[in-house]
Order: structure tokens, then C-alpha cells, then sequence
């Protein structure tokens, strides 16, 4: 074969069905399954609407919004990394912001009802009945210490699971960390999160609910870690996942340590835990090679087409 035989093939882009990624549909079409049974569940009982809106007051709740601003203000005074307010990694992260507020949050709500119905109406055996009788303030803590461990196993399964990781790289190409950045996550990466999530709430509290406040207080901590600040937490960071420890998970080279969502036990647990020092400098994020687009690329698009690509990305095989 001639040279110019090798460059005309090596021009030539396979046909679109073999750049078709199948498992990532397979996870879509599981996600779809979920959101159906939930909300023809409410349509049924009339409640989609009210639903709805308290997953909305949990998940967008003014303590969360107050702390996003807040944490931007200390950005702008102790930055890890000084970077101008509009840097590309700034505005990309913002307009994941806005679909997490439109289209995640209700996805969010749907797919927890939606578990909690699979699982209250094809394992109800799992139901720990007898717990009812327990008092509050030793089964809520316990619930939330055994969801933030089904979100641990999650997470670790994003990182080892090749369908699950393409979905989940799209956070960790972020090479301008900041707050912003806890919004920068494919619609579909939640998916197992919730399902395991689901399984302590419904074998330790089936005839209860935990207080929404302490579903936002939850939410704050895990959102606050992606902050562009040193932050440890000092003796408190040995239990909470801290910026500065969160940030360690976000190397370039390897994200194999430090995925605790909220406490860092499970971690120091599995000997995955890297506890950062008070003084160390700030590490480069990001993914190595670059796999999914990402707009510090010198070639970059506009803001709302580069997330469209990004979206579209898990469902092709690796550029
Ligand atoms: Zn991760
Ligand atoms: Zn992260």
C-alpha cells in the first residue's frame, strides 16, 4: 500500500454506528425506566407537582445558594489558583449550573422516588420494620452516615466501571477548579448514585423521611469541596472531605485516592485516603490527554456548543 493509500484511510472516519458507545445507552435507557415508574407513581396519586417542588426546596434550598455565593467571595479573596471571575473554566461550569437547576434537580427528585418504588414494590424483605421504634437521633445519623457510604461505593464504581466513567469524566476534565464545578456533571452520572443511595433509606427508615434541612446541610458540604481554596479543615478535614482533600482527587495523573462525597472514613477505610498538608501548593486538575473537549483547548467552541459536545460525548466511542 503507498503512502498516500495510508494517509486517505487514515483521513477516513469510521461509519457513525461503529462511533456508537452501546453500554452508555444501556444506562440511558435504565435512567428512562426509573423516571417513568416514578412519575407515573405521582401522575397516579396526583403529586408529581408538590413533589417536585421539594425536591426542588432540598436540592436548590437559599442555605445552598447563599453558600455557592459566599465560597465564590472567599475564592476571590484566598484563591488556590488566582484566575480572572470569567476564566473558560468559570463560565463553562456556570452553564452546567443552570441545567442542573432545570433539568438536574428534577432528575434528581424523580430518580430517588423512582428507586425507593423499585425497591418498596420488588424487595420490600429489604424493609428493617423494627426500626421504627429506634429514636431519631440514632437512626437519621445512621442513615445519612450509610447513604454517604452507598455514595462512596458509587463513586468508586464511576471509577472502575468503564460505562460509568465515561459519564463521569466529564467532571474530572475541570482543569479550573472552583465551586462551580460540583454543578459540572453529565444528567446520567446520577443515576447509580441514587439507586444505591436509596437502599439504607429504605432498610432503615421505610415508615420515615429525613428532614429536608439535613438533605441541604449534606448537599452544602459535598458542594463546597470543588472551592478554588486551600482549605483543609484542619482537625475537622480528617472526617470531612475538604477542599484541599477533594482537590487531590482531581490530579491530573490519578484519581484513584480520596472519593469520600462527605466523610473521609470510607477512604482511610479502603486506603484510599491522602490527607493534603496546611502549606502544600495547589496540584493541576484535569485529565491527562484531554478525552473529552474541554474549553481551555485552544481550538474551543462557544460555551453552549462545547456542553453539547460534552453531553454527546459519552455515547462515542474514545476520541
Ligand atoms: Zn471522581
Ligand atoms: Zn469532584
Amino acid at each position: 500500500m503507498s503512502a498516500s493509500q495510508i494517509q486517505v484511510r487514515a483521513r477516513i472516519r469510521p461509519a457513525w454506528w461503529r462511533r456508537v458507545y452501546p453500554a452508555s445507552f444501556v444506562l440511558a435507557g435504565i435512567t428512562a425506566l426509573i423516571l417513568w415508574v416514578a412519575a407515573a407513581d405521582l401522575l397516579r396519586q396526583g403529586s408529581l407537582g408538590s413533589v417536585l417542588s421539594s425536591g426542588r426546596a432540598e436540592l436548590a434550598a437559599p442555605l445552598l445558594v447563599a453558600l455557592v455565593v459566599a465560597t465564590g467571595i472567599c475564592e476571590r479573596i484566598w484563591p488556590a489558583e488566582r484566575r480572572p471571575v470569567l476564566a473558560r473554566g468559570h463560565v463553562q461550569d456556570a452553564c452546567f449550573l443552570v441545567l442542573h437547576a432545570i433539568v438536574v434537580i428534577p432528575l434528581m427528585t424523580l430518580l430517588s422516588v423512582g428507586a425507593a418504588t423499585l425497591a418498596e414494590d420488588h424487595l420490600p424483605w429489604i424493609e428493617l420494620r423494627s426500626t421504627q421504634h429506634w429514636p431519631g437521633w440514632l437512626i437519621v445519623p445512621l442513615t445519612i452516615v450509610a447513604m454517604d457510604f452507598a455514595n462512596w461505593l458509587a463513586h468508586y464504581a464511576d471509577h472502575r466501571l468503564d460505562p460509568l466513567w465515561r459519564f463521569h469524566a466529564l467532571h474530572h476534565s475541570q482543569e479550573e477548579l472552583s465551586v462551580l464545578t460540583s454543578f459540572r456533571a453529565h444528567p446520567l452520572m446520577h443515576t447509580t448514585g441514587f439507586l444505591l443511595a436509596t437502599i439504607p433509606v429504605v432498610v432503615l427508615m421505610p415508615t420515615r423521611a429525613i428532614a429536608p434541612v439535613l438533605i441541604t446541610i449534606y448537599v452544602c458540604i459535598g458542594t463546597l469541596q470543588h472551592a478554588n481554596l486551600r482549605w483543609t479543615f484542619g482537625p475537622l478535614g480528617r472526617v470531612l472531605v475538604s477542599p484541599a482533600y477533594h482537590r487531590l482527587h482531581h490530579a491530573r495523573d490519578t484519581q484513584d485516592v480520596n472519593l469520600g462525597v462527605v466523610l473521609t472514613i470510607w477512604d482511610v477505610l479502603s486506603g484510599r485516603g491522602r490527607f493534603p498538608g496546611r502549606g502544600d501548593a495547589a496540584g493541576r486538575t484535569g485529565l491527562d490527554g484531554r478525552p473529552v473537549p474541554v474549553e481551555q483547548d485552544a481550538a474551543t467552541r462557544p460555551a453552549l456548543r462545547l456542553m453539547a459536545e460534552q453531553l454527546i460525548e459519552p455515547f462515542q466511542t474514545q476520541r
